[in-house]
């Protein structure tokens, strides 16, 4: 089955009971018994058909063994990281998703979980990382807001020599263009209040894993912690995901056309795209992935420039998050990473004039107009 298909015909799809086409939300705590112990469902904690219909359709995306689905991308990454016990080590991207660096840095150590932040594009740097106690590598690629890309296929062949859980963040690429565990991942991870979603109106998380094993300690975590997701929010996000491959498609034809536009223009500095050749990653990326994806970032040279484009652009919607149908434009250094010291900032390439655009499902010509506009203005 190709992708397009899967969206659709993946997981488990509608009602045995009734016949109904789309998955009825079964909003319901609990479940009558035949018996004592004997039930098909006991407590929708541990098991929803409606969140279960959403987690099979995950898996089959991913090609994993068995899917989670949570309440926010955080919690899924927060139930993943309650894998590890006390005294273990984890190597994670030192661009991760601010929110999982929060996680990490102020919340897991508390655990006695000890976390290093490296280039992971470099997988030099991560062999030199790795110590006697290191249990996991977590990557994310490509990062936000600078697209950097870690080559999957290397930092899984160095998990597997050390014998060590590899972790990916996919929400960036989502399962239509991109599948880390082809590559070599253990567990991949979403924010699927981004793409998967794609409609800006639930926030949801969801983790895929390998094998058996990893599905029974995830199952044993998620009903154990308890940050499932509900039914009604189960369903909202399949119906977003059955036209991701649509989306997706033509996020990708208008991106590409914004980044073209952009490269014709000599006001602004440099363009983050990994579908740019001149992109660092390009290759790698192309390598791992079919599709470039619908960020792109780029830098208008001072801050005061990039607050004038970003209060001219009428169909951009001044937002944080992304992935969404409506094109959203943000600015990194006063939002999302505005918790950065401007020093580390810098180093890291996000500069005050740095714009990020999350491009929507809107017509390629209106959304190049719109941008052009915002950026004539004197
Ligand atoms: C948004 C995001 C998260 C966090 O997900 P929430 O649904 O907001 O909790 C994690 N990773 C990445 C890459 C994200 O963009």
């Amino acid at each position: 089955m190709k992708k397009k298909t899967k969206l659709i015909h993946g997981g488990i799809v509608g009602d045995e009971q009734t016949g109904a086409v789309s998955t009825p939300i079964y909003q319901v705590s609990t479940y009558k018994q035949n018996g004592v112990g004997n039930f098909k469902y006991e407590y929708s904690r541990t098991g929803n058909p409606t969140r279960e219909a959403l987690e099979a359709l995950i898996r089959d995306l991913e090609g994993g063994y068995a899917g989670f689905a949570f309440s926010s991308g955080m919690a899924a990454i927060s139930a993943v990281m309650t894998l590890f016990n006390s005294g273990s080590h984890i190597i994670v991207t030192d661009d991760v998703y601010g929110g999982t660096y929060r996680l990490m840095s102020k919340i897991i150590n508390r655990s006695g979980i000890d976390v290093t932040f490296i280039d992971t594009s470099n997988p030099k740097e991560v062999t030199d990382e790795i110590q006697e106690n290191t249990v996991a590598i977590f990557i994310e690629t490509p990062t936000n807001p600078l697209l950097k890309i870690t080559d999957i296929r290397s930092i899984g062949e160095i998990a597997r020599k050390h014998s060590l859980l590899f972790i990916v963040d996919n929400t960036f690429s989502t399962p239509y263009w991109q599948n880390p565990m082809t590559l070599g991942a253990d567990i991949v991870l979403h924010s699927a209040t981004k793409y998967l979603g794609g409609h800006s109106d639930v926030v949801a998380g969801v983790a895929v894993v390998k094998n058996e094993k990893l599905a029974k300690e995830m199952h044993f975590i998620q009903n154990s912690v308890g940050g499932i997701l509900g039914p009604h929010d189960s369903w909202l996000l399949m119906r977003g995901m059955k036209t991701l491959g649509l989306r997706m498609e033509q996020t990708e034809k208008t991106a590409k056309a914004i980044v073209q536009f952009l490269e014709t223009r000599n006001d602004i500095n440099t363009i983050y795209y990994p579908g740019l050749s001149s992109h660092r990653g390009h290759q790698t990326h192309v390598n791992q992935s079919n599709g470039f994806g619908g960020m792109i970032s780029f830098d208008v040279g001072s801050g005061k420039r990039a607050q004038e484009v970003l209060q001219k652009t009428k169909l951009f919607t001044l937002a944080e998050s992304l992935g969404a149908v409506e094109s959203l434009i943000s600015l990194p250094a006063k939002m999302t990473h505005a918790s950065i010291p401007k020093e580390r900032r810098k180093e890291l390439g996000i500069t005050d004039g740095l714009i990020r655009i999350s491009v929507g499902i809107e017509d390629t010509e209106d959304l190049l107009v719109d941008l052009r506009d915002a950026l004539d203005i004197e």
